[in-house]
């Protein structure tokens, strides 16, 4: 751990604790070892060989394999001499034709846009770094990056790949197509592009690049700045004076360009908005039927439970248990777990606070993984159509899970877990 010196800006060598807001002092590095923060567990920084340059080359590599990956055939299906195969992008086309516009939209954006964005952006910001290169639009990038990692949902596509095909074997010869291939390779390449880089380091060499007078100094006397006195930018987690000056009438981050708050506005009560809607989503999302398969003409409907029992009947209970986990259980534990959260800052309740910090990462990092059923209604949808014997279709309760799954998304991002703390120091003063 390195010490805050008079004559260093208090800037360079402190950190934040973006769960928690923990002041801390800027640890210093060594491989295999992680910074972890010492209040809510969070590890804050790892250490990385070559960030930029690794970056740098698996972001290229995944760009390379993306249009292969999103182009070429997945699979195909093959029943009574009847084949079924088809892309990303044509299954995306599907739900589109098919009148399941906004299901689609959701796909396309996860499985297409936002893996391409971040890919684009990470290659970009490497390229830049690795040339030493100035450019202004560098940080605000960066901080789009971030924003967006949590929705390219590449890696969730692909385990709902693997659950259709396992679906699908026990009616139709499945046979892998080159795309599936590719699939698996932008999978592993974006999230190792994603492992490889140094955020602190990242922005600090932005900073440099484009130098910014720091405004926050070790006061005179010595003394260290306290957390009352301090702002941390939600966007790169910047330290700064918590009077730090407006621009041109707004107040931003002088590195990253994100709006300054003290804490996220509007956080509870947005929170416990977004809940409400999810837990009313959650009742047409159960209780209607999510697909219809047609057999000979026949139509039958089946709830997400109907789909779980199937798995469980036919003998595959590790799919069924995942299924079950994913779209039953996930959702479940994402609207209690940010109901105690959010129950314990109105009762301030002091117990258990480091638990429900990591239940709330939690909470943040599963919360993505419940498309799931969405990306296998979607492949099932377009790849397992074989004509007069058997179709398969969307149903209502797709819209309202796909409602369900964002909703809970949005919750737990509109929530700001430094709040759980405050209201726990607030409690403690009063005392
Ligand atoms: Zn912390
Ligand atoms: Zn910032």
């Amino acid at each position: 751990m390195s010490l805050t010196t008079r004559s260093v800006p208090v800037a360079a060598a402190m950190t934040v604790c973006p769960d928690c807001g923990l002041i801390l002092r800027s640890p210093r590095l060594r491989p295999h070892l992680v910074a972890v923060c010492p209040r809510c567990a969070q590890a804050l920084r790892r250490y990385r060989h070559n960030p930029v340059q690794k970056g740098l080359a698996l972001s290229l590599t995944g760009l390379l394999l993306y249009l292969p990956a999103n182009l070429l055939p997945l699979m195909t299906f093959s029943v009574l001499g009847i084949e079924s195969r088809g892309s990303i992008v044509q299954a995306c086309g599907h739900m589109f034709a098919s009148g399941q516009s906004f299901i689609g939209l959701i796909v396309a954006l996860t499985t297409l846009v936002f893996p391409l964005a971040i890919l684009s952006g990470l290659l970009l910001i490497t390229l830049g770094l690795s040339r030493q290169r100035k450019a202004a639009w560098m940080p605000a990038l960066f901080r789009s990056y971030h924003h967006l990692t949590e929705w390219a949902m590449t890696d969730v596509f692909l385990v709902g790949v693997l659950i259709t095909i396992i679906k699908m074997s026990h009616m139709a010869a499945v046979t892998l197509n080159p795309g599936f291939f590719c699939l698996v390779g932008l999978v592993v390449t974006t999230v190792a592009a994603q492992t490889v880089i140094d955020p602190p380091l990242f922005w600090s060499r932005m900073e440099e690049q484009e130098p910014q007078p720091s405004p926050l100094q070790t006061p005179a006397d010595g003394t260290e700045p306290q957390p009352a006195d301090l702002l941390a930018c939600h966007g790169c987690h910047k330290l700064l004076p918590a009077d730090y000056p407006q621009q041109s009438g707004r107040h931003r981050c002088p590195r990253c360009g994100h709006t300054l708050h003290p804490r996220k506005p509007n956080s509870i009560n947005r929170t416990w908005a977004l809940l409400a809607t999810a837990a009313i989503l959650t009742l047409p999302a159960n209780l209607l039927p999510i697909m219809e398969v047609d057999y000979f003409g026949v139509p039958d409907r089946s709830t997400i439970m109907d789909g779980i029992i199937y798995f469980f009947q036919e003998g595959s209970y590790g799919i069924g248990l995942v299924i079950f986990v994913a779209s039953v259980l996930v959702p479940l534990f994402k609207i209690v777990g940010l109901v105690i959260i959010l129950l314990s800052i109105r009762y301030r309740w002091q117990s258990w606070l480091r638990h429900k910090a990591i239940m709330f990462r939690a909470i943040e990092f599963i919360g993505r993984w419940s498309m799931l059923d969405i990306f296998v209604i979607t492949l099932l949808c377009s790849l397992a159509q074989f004509g007069f014997l058997s179709t398969i279709s969307a149903a209502p309760a797709a819209l309202y899970f796909t409602g369900v799954v964002l909703s809970t998304m949005f919750a737990a991002l509109s929530f700001d877990p430094r709040l759980l703390w405050d209201a726990a120091a607030a409690t403690e003063t009063r005392q």
